[in-house]
């Protein structure tokens, strides 16, 4: 993994599309603001089919594929793929101290992954890379004696500003995405292979729903909603 160029915000998502259902419009509307924005996906979702004549390794290229067209069209910078296992996501101190590299690697001042409380039905590849995130955040990416030899490698620690959290169950922090709106619309459908498993036939109506429901109270008229944990100093 090479990088020249420092994160301003690390997303880090368990599978591809992850990120466009969570934050596509924030992730374009930083872009456009200037900031830096790098994708991680952790594994490639080489199991989310319900079609039994694609093969696995066929669906990791692919949507590897998929996930870098979305990414282009939001604006992202790179596209990291950790290549783990789909449906196999641990809490695993190998895993964590990968998460730790990516962060020391790009030293971003934000980082977006998803809610690892959500109850119930929540992929166990969400709940576990989300927990992972924030621990490798706070305090593993922190402490130099965390980990001395990444810090042989050159990899400092570093300190995140803020984490913000997809699909919580209680929003503290929204993002006015009225005008990236059809930029995530379109990133959302570079996943191809999704598109007859999402949980809807119109996805342009169900995220205007759900974009307008979280911008409810807002001088705006769409919204991301997270739940955002500032770091202390
Ligand atoms: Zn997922």
């Amino acid at each position: 993994m090479k990088t020249e160029q420092k994160a301003d915000v690390l997303v880090v998502a368990a599978h591809p599309d992850d990120a466009e259902f969570g934050a596509a419009g924030s992730v374009a509307r930083w872009s456009r603001e200037g900031r830096r924005v790098v994708y991680v996906v952790c594994t490639d979702g080489e199991k989310g089919t319900s079609d039994r004549s694609v093969k696995v390794q066929d669906l990791a290229a692919i949507r590897r594929r998929e996930q870098e067209a979305a990414g282009k069209r939001l604006g992202v910078g790179q596209v990291v793929f950790l290549g783990y296992p789909d449906q196999g996501l641990e809490d695993t101190p190998e895993f964590r101290k990968e998460i730790v590299r990516v962060i020391r690697l790009f030293r971003p001042d934000t980082v977006v992954t998803s809610d690892p409380y959500r109850r119930y039905l929540w992929h166990r590849d969400h709940r576990i890379s989300g927990q992972v995130v924030l621990d490798a955040v706070f305090p593993y990416a922190r402490d130099h004696l965390a980990y001395p030899d990444l810090l042989e490698e050159g990899l400092e620690p570093h300190k995140v500003r803020e984490i913000l959290f997809w699909a919580a169950e209680q929003i503290n922090y929204k993002v006015d995405v009225t005008e990236t709106f059809d930029l995530k619309l379109a990133a959302l459908q570079c996943h191809e292979s999704q598109v007859q498993g999402f949980p809807f036939t119109d996805p342009r109506t169900w995220l205007l729903d759900r974009a307008r429901s979280v911008a409810e109270g807002e001088s705006y008229e769409l919204a991301e909603g997270f739940y955002r944990v500032e770091i202390p100093s």
